[in-house]
């Protein structure tokens, strides 16, 4: 076999958040449905949720496995097993977090070693990886797990500090060099874009890592955002490929099933509910693995959700609600709202539910995988960002998607969000379940379904992309 056709093998490595070791997952299934070679490297407690899916996709003949890298200890200590960004609950924690990821460099670089691969696919947030893998003269592309709008955006932000041009927190100013006008307030952007601190030099030395990286893989589809995967590549001049929505390589139940942490509900009670009722009927509310709302919010969502009249899917991160108070907080509101709404305490099974077809809308904190998969599922959605990236994407969604409405959030704040009230939450799900302004979005918003997978299928855009990297990177290794 000549090197241009012998398989190639990629390394992906995932920062450990939920958020990043999903879509990594898909990727790895999505190259070696392409006769790829896969391996993902994930820490213990991490790899407990994915080796389901990864021994399934084994069985049904893809070559990928998982090899595990211990989670590093620190002296000043995060609590034993807190492995994953969904377990912090501090900004001290994150920083620890960050201490600690830091220290897999030399780790990673036994793996290499001992394995070989092509190439290595690594997290954005692992700035050290383009040097590991240059000392083995493989390439090393990045993943942000952000969309071209969201790249572009953090760029722009970043270089020219068009929150410092105003005068108060919730003064208006636009995001400069971008294709469409796009208002921010500075109470919008990101604390590690605004803070001059280490965070900030940090992310700084993100976006520039794509640079100086073999290029940077993104999980969007150019249907989706034409104008900004061209300005992406031709006006800021990266080197990226669109492969996504990776969400769709998982194209059976059990394969959406499996798709990270066990769900808090048999999944088929879930369908059965959803089955018993009317197409367009529900509207699914989830806020992601990481935002953790106070018992206040949690009251405002309840209170807003019932006076909506509208039948609901509700997803309560339970893990983190203070000891026995949130049964009591939700009690009197799941008796009221029985049979009309169902609560789901921890984890649910968050593709299989928005693609049934009795979901007619989603309330998101507009994580970039949220959006790709209500996207997919053609629904219009109420956009409620916390944090990360999310103002970014609210932006994208309502104005230029226009598949959205904002339920009022003004303020970026890890983990708690901004307080929202109980009539923005009533409002905005009236907006998109009833009337002509959520049918003309839904419709809008299957038109982009029917383009993702057009565009995931053999042939698509985001197919040939894949096609092409493959190519490029067999010929690299030849050369
Ligand atoms: N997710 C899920 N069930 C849940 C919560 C989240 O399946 O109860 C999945 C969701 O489908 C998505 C990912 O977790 O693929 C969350 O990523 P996203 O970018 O939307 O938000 P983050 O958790 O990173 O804030």
């Amino acid at each position: 076999m000549s090197s241009e056709t012998s398989q190639l093998h990629i390394f992906f490595f995932p920062f450990m958040a939920h958020g990043h070791m999903i879509p990594a997952v898909d990727m790895a299934k999505l190259f070696a449905s392409r006769g790829c070679k896969t391996t993902v490297i994930l820490t213990p407690a991490n790899a407990a949720f994915f080796t389901k899916a990864i021994e399934r996709s084994r069985n049904l003949g893809s070559e990928i496995q998982i090899l595990l890298l211990k989670f590093p200890v620190l002296d000043d200590k995060l609590p034993e097993g807190c492995e994953n960004v969904h377990l912090l609950t501090t900004n001290e924690m994150v920083q620890k977090f960050f201490d600690a990821t830091a220290m897999l460099e030399q780790p990673l670089e036994q793996l290499i070693k001992d394995h070989r691969p092509d190439c290595l696919i690594a997290d954005s947030f692992f700035l050290w990886a383009t040097e590991v893998a240059a000392r083995f003269e493989i390439p090393r592309l990045v993943f942000h797990g952000f969309g071209f709008f969201a790249l572009c955006a953090s760029v722009c932000m970043l270089e020219h500090k068009p929150y410092k041009k105003v005068s108060s927190d919730s003064e208006h100013f636009v995001i400069p060099s971008l294709p469409h006008e796009i208002k921010l307030t500075r109470d919008q952007v990101p604390l590690y874009v605004k803070q001059e601190s280490e965070a900030a030099n940090f992310a700084r030395k993100i976006f520039k890592s794509e640079e100086t990286s073999y290029g940077v893989i993104v999980n969007s589809y150019y249907e989706l955002e034409p104008d900004y995967a061209d300005h992406y590549r031709r006006v800021l001049g990266r080197k990226a490929w669109h492969i996504g929505p990776m969400c769709l390589v998982n194209n059976d139940k059990e394969d959406k099933a499996t798709r990270g942490p066990k769900s808090s509900i048999d999944e088929h009670e879930c369908l059965n509910w959803l089955n018993s009722k009317k197409p367009n009927s529900v509207v699914y509310v989830s806020f992601g693995s990481i935002a953790n709302f106070n018992d206040t919010q949690l009251m405002e969502i309840a209170m807003g959700l019932e006076a909506s009249g509208k039948q609901f899917i509700w997803v309560v991160r339970k893990e983190k609600q203070q000891e026995g108070k949130e049964e009591g907080l939700l009690d009197g509101f799941e008796k009221r709202t029985e049979g009309k709404g169902l609560v789901i305490r921890g984890w649910a099974p968050q593709v299989l539910i928005l693609e049934h077809g009795a979901i007619g809308g989603f309330v998101t904190h507009c994580g970039w995988n949220s959006i790709l998969e209500g996207v997919c599922a053609g629904l219009p959605l109420v956009t409620w960002p916390v944090s990360g990236e999310q103002f970014y994407n609210e932006k994208y969604v309502t104005e230029i998607l226009r598949i959205g409405v904002a339920v009022g959030a003004k303020k970026w704040a890890r983990f708690v969000g901004d307080s929202v009230s109980r009539e923005a939450v009533e409002s905005a799900v009236n907006r998109i379940m009833d009337g002509e302004e959520a049918e003309e979005m839904r419709s809008r918003a299957r038109a982009l379904a029917k383009m993702a997978r057009e565009s995931f299928e053999e042939g698509g855009s985001s197919s040939s992309d894949l096609n092409a990297l493959i190519e490029e990177l067999k010929l690299r290794r030849s050369a």
